[in-house]
């Protein structure tokens, strides 16, 4: 039988960060990932186990000035049920009501979505479609690092093993737009086989401007698709434009073939979501 790691509790952040001190421990939020990682089946089994949930330091959604920040331990039950997320982050309510079941929704975490640096977590996208800006502490303070340079290969990110993602701002721009794209095997339980996210603000009528396109389950981290982007900005939306920006993004995609998808699948239905988000927008 397995030795269950002995998880410690604390209430302060500060006692969180001396209780991250140490090799091979590990935070948990909501669990949903974590506790399917902790077999010993998929690597070595952490020496002990940081319980997060207790730190209301980490949760709340609030608006400070011209941010919408969410601490790490919002779930996406919370951001379901946000008025606030709802009115200036949609995409986000989206993004949060395909992930899991109930179950999952209830536990699992914006932070820990983050954290899991999985290539398909769906909120990711839109993450980067936003310029979301990420927390960072730990005993030497807090730094602020941007959503674009956070994941930096599979499965990898930029918090050292001792640092914890504390909340997630968002700058709130007025006219920004966005839409979110999920697709599965499935509506509901189903891990992606492409997830997108497009951000765009309208400068002139049918003008496009500050447009991000933010991917998942098309590489080894989620991504941002900068040649579609360079496509779409400050164009006029027209049908020709969505043409060449679906070529463009087909073509800057590398996805791999894996249990759920092949890379070429992925590559079109990547190309034909992000189409069908700009006809839609142009309304044609
Ligand atoms: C049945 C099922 C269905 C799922 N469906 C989806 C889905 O549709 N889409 C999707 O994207 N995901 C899905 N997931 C994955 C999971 O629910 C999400 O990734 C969730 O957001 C993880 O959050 P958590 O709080 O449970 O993280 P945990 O499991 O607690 O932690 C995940 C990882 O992040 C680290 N961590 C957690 N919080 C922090 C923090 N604040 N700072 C630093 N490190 C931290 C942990 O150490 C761990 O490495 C599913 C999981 C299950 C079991």
């Amino acid at each position: 039988m397995p030795v269950e790691p002995p998880v410690v509790s604390p209430r302060d952040l500060a006692s969180a960060y001396a209780a991250l001190a140490g090799d091979a421990i590990r935070p948990i939020a909501g669990g949903t990932d974590l506790m399917v990682a902790l077999t010993g089946e998929l690597g070595p089994e952490p020496a002990g186990i940081v319980d997060l949930w207790g730190l209301d330091a980490l949760r709340g959604i609030s608006i400070d000035g011209d941010e919408l920040v969410l601490g790490a331990l919002t779930t996406y039950t919370e951001i379901r049920r946000s008025a606030v997320c709802r009115e200036h982050l949609p995409a986000l309510v989206e993004a949060a009501a395909t992930i899991g079941a109930a179950q999952i929704q209830n536990r699992g975490t914006l932070g820990g979505n983050i954290a899991n640096a999985s290539p398909a977590g769906d909120t990711l996208p839109v993450l980067l479609a936003a310029d979301a800006v990420f927390d960072l502490g730990s005993v030497r303070g807090e730094r602020h690092v941007p959503a674009t340079d956070f994941w930096t290969g599979y499965r990898q990110t930029a918090l050292a093993p001792d640092e914890l993602v504390l909340r997630v701002r968002f700058q709130l721009r007025s006219g920004r737009e966005m839409r979110f794209r999920k697709v599965g095997t499935r509506r509901a339980q189903s891990i992606s086989k492409v997830v997108m996210a497009v951000a765009w603000r309208t400068a002139a009528p049918g003008v496009w401007r500050d447009v991000r396109i933010g991917l998942g389950s098309v590489a080894a981290t989620p991504i941002r698709a900068p040649r579609a982007e360079a496509v779409l900005e400050g164009s006029p939306v027209t049908p020709e434009v969505a043409d060449r920006a679906a070529e463009a993004l087909a073509e800057e995609l590398s996805p791999i073939d894996d249990v759920r998808s092949t890379a070429g699948y992925r590559r079109v239905v990547a190309a034909r979501v992000l189409h069908r988000i700009v006809r839609e927008a142009g309304g044609w």
